[in-house]
């Protein structure tokens, strides 16, 4: 049986999408991260798996250096529903009006992320907004395949791992193929975040069942980020930051996954043809481009990408961003996250068995109060400086 264990394994889903057995099912380890879980019983040992793995995928044929743009959707309506500048509607559209086909992340009927395949604009909604959880590719690789050989136009947008996925298991260029990938940070393990529904649930009495998780509701700023829980009777429940266990610790790199701190796929050149994030920053350059309503960053990697942003440009406001200022506030675009220090704590917790709550608590604290002090009588440039060091 092929031994598929790897620390740096995204659980992209390629090996699970190729395997002419159907013998890998991508499981949660047991910190919330889906890994593949080969069935002994029917795996036949051909290492079809093994081949297809992105990691040893290196044929990216991008430019080095991207034209780098920060834009937002004319449509305020469609930004308002959108984490950042709404341009992933934008580019959907335009594959959705060339009778094509849009592949995405949305939450399922558990309130647990997954990607589908979607031809209708109504159905695109459910696929706006980050939703901050590692997302189960399922079959849509093939899909992806099937969509192309039958000349559809196809975009797809993820993770860079899921886009490294998703180019190694198809091993060949296609024309009618269009791949966005996201800025990333990392992707909060599965486990925690079903935690958090649970804690949720109990400190807000939300008996009924939840529909909608907004995690970046854009409630009064853009830069404070709400999270914002619908039920089936219609509820709204909000929770400010300050009260989010969960956005606190992906935000603070806790709960990312082992393969997130270091990613082979946040580097130039970049997987998709065209890389789109939260212009973070945005107010350091400029800060007229900063309505509060939502700012993207967007990288412009290949030939295709030129053309796919050529057919939307005039439906959003851009401005060219020289390369150093987008990237100093931008790392992911070049680099992985450096996980927090006292990751391995906090995961440490959770697995003993403590609340969400109760991990971040013990993690958080775990400077020595003589180190609290010594920050604490720094200027406040130093705190900055060290802030973003940690
Ligand atoms: C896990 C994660 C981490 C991120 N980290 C950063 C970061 O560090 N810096 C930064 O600048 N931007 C980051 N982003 C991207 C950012 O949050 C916005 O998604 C991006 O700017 C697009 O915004 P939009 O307004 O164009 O479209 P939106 O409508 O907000 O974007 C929706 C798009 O995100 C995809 N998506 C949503 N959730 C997931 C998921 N769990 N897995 C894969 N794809 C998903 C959807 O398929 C869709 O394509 C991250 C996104 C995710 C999902």
């Amino acid at each position: 049986m092929v031994d598929l264990e790897n620390d740096l394994c995204s659980g992209c889903g390629a090996c699970s999408n190729i395997c002419p057995q159907c013998a890998i099912e991508m499981k949660e380890d047991e910190k919330g991260f889906l890994k593949p879980n080969v069935d002994g019983e029917q795996c036949t040992d051909c290492h079809a798996c093994k081949n297809i793995c992105p990691l040893n995928y290196n044929e990216v044929k991008n430019f080095n250096t991207p034209l780098i743009l920060s834009a937002i959707n004319n449509n305020e309506q469609i930004r308002l529903k959108s984490s950042s500048g709404g341009l992933f509607y934008l580019f959907s559209k335009n594959i959705l009006s060339e009778n094509g086909v849009v592949f995405g992340c949305v939450w399922d009927e558990n309130m647990q992320t997954k990607h589908i395949a979607t031809q209708s604009l109504t159905e695109l909604e459910k696929m706006f907004c980050s939703k901050y959880v590692q997302s189960h590719t399922k079959n849509t690789f093939k899909e992806v395949r099937e969509f192309l050989l039958a000349g559809k136009k196809v975009l797809y947008s993820g993770t860079p791992c899921q886009i490294a996925g998703l180019k190694s298991f198809l091993r060949k260029e296609y024309d009618n193929l269009y791949l966005i990938d996201l800025i990333c940070h990392g992707v909060p393990s599965r486990k925690t975040f079903e935690m958090f529904k649970g804690e949720i649930c109990k400190e807000k009495n939300i008996t009924e069942k939840i529909i909608n998780i907004n995690m970046r509701s854009k409630i009064t700023d853009w830069g404070k980020p709400f999270t914002t829980v619908v039920s089936t009777e219609n509820n709204e429940y909000v929770i400010p930051f300050e009260q989010n266990s969960f956005l606190e610790s992906f935000l603070h790199n806790f709960n990312i996954g082992d393969s997130c701190i270091n990613c082979k796929f946040n580097s130039l050149p970049r997987y998709g043809d065209i890389t789109v994030g939260d212009f973070c920053g945005v107010d350091e350059f400029d800060k007229e481009l900063n309505d509060k309503k939502g700012t993207s960053i967007l990288l412009i990697n290949s030939e295709k990408g030129k053309n796919l942003f050529e057919d939307i440009k005039n439906d959003c406001l851009i401005r060219e961003i020289p390369f150093d200022s987008a990237i100093k506030f931008n790392q992911n675009v070049v680099t992985s996250s450096k996980p927090n220090l006292f990751r391995d704590k906090f995961f440490k917790n959770i697995l003993s068995g403590k609340s969400l709550k109760e991990s971040m608590a013990l993690s958080r604290n775990n400077y020595p109060s003589v180190l609290k002090m010594l920050f604490k009588m720094q200027p406040q440039f130093v705190k900055d400086i060290i802030k973003r060091f940690i």
